[in-house]
């Protein structure tokens, strides 16, 4: 139990995980909405380590990653991030993230982990599926252009998850990365202190490209 945690109430941790590559306000007001439809006492963004899906790229470092989400969620006093993807190295799977969690916070906290529908309807695929469900409650939210009652979501326990329709944000990091690729803004879809990380460090420009632009 922690500090100043009334007797009986059990802690309610979210669980947002993400290659935040760059993190954006689509990740944060899921994790806000869900925060607040819940009743979460703190939402954990977890970086992955190097994300298995996406070895076909080359993905900005933990680092660089993990200061990204500081800095996008400093201001929001329930939220916080955690290093545990970082610290293991190699392959990120949640059911890891989800055993590191329950390992660091007791057994006295409750996991709600928070996902956009893109990454539900892929859960059946993810490594100890079976495991996952004893271990977290599943937040599925609504995300443009993906259906939040995909087929293969149907196949997932019902009282194990939720699906959430939050305010609609057409953003992605892969968006955001080509937009600055390709000299365009991102003011406005990626908190400001972002836009201003992105340009210091000369991440996603093109290679051969000057790395700082102002
Ligand atoms: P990429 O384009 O590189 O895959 P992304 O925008 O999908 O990046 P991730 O770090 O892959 O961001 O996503 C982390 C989590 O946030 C996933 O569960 C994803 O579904 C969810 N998510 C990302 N963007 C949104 C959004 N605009 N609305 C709702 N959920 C989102
Ligand atoms: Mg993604």
């Amino acid at each position: 139990r922690r500090p100043g945690t009334p007797r009986g109430h059990r802690y309610r941790l979210g669980v947002m995980g993400g290659t935040f590559d760059p993190i954006h306000h689509g990740h944060l007001v899921a994790a806000s909405e869900v925060a607040s439809r819940f009743g979460l006492d703190e939402v954990v963004f977890v970086p992955t380590g190097v994300p298995w899906q996406k070895k076909h790229r080359d993905v900005s470092t933990a680092e660089d990653r993990y200061l990204m989400t500081t800095i996008a969620t400093a201001s929001n006093p329930r939220f916080t991030v955690s290093r545990v993807d970082i610290e293991r190295g190699g392959d990120t799977y949640t059911v890891d993230t989800l055993k590191d969690l329950r390992a660091e916070r007791g057994d006295d906290v409750d996991l709600f982990f928070i996902t956009g529908a893109d990454a539900l309807a892929q859960i059946l695929t993810w490594r100890g599926a079976d495991e996952l469900f004893e271990l977290a409650h599943f937040v599925g939210v609504t995300r443009p252009g993906v259906e939040l009652h995909s087929p293969a979501v149907g196949h997932l326990p019902p009282d194990k998850i939720t699906l959430m329709e939050v305010p609609a944000l057409a953003i992605s990091s892969t968006a955001c990365r080509a937009r600055t690729q390709e000299g365009e803004p991102i003011w406005y879809l990626v908190p400001d202190g972002i836009v201003q990380y992105i340009a210091k460090r000369g991440l996603y420009a093109h290679p051969g490209d000057p790395s700082d632009a102002s």
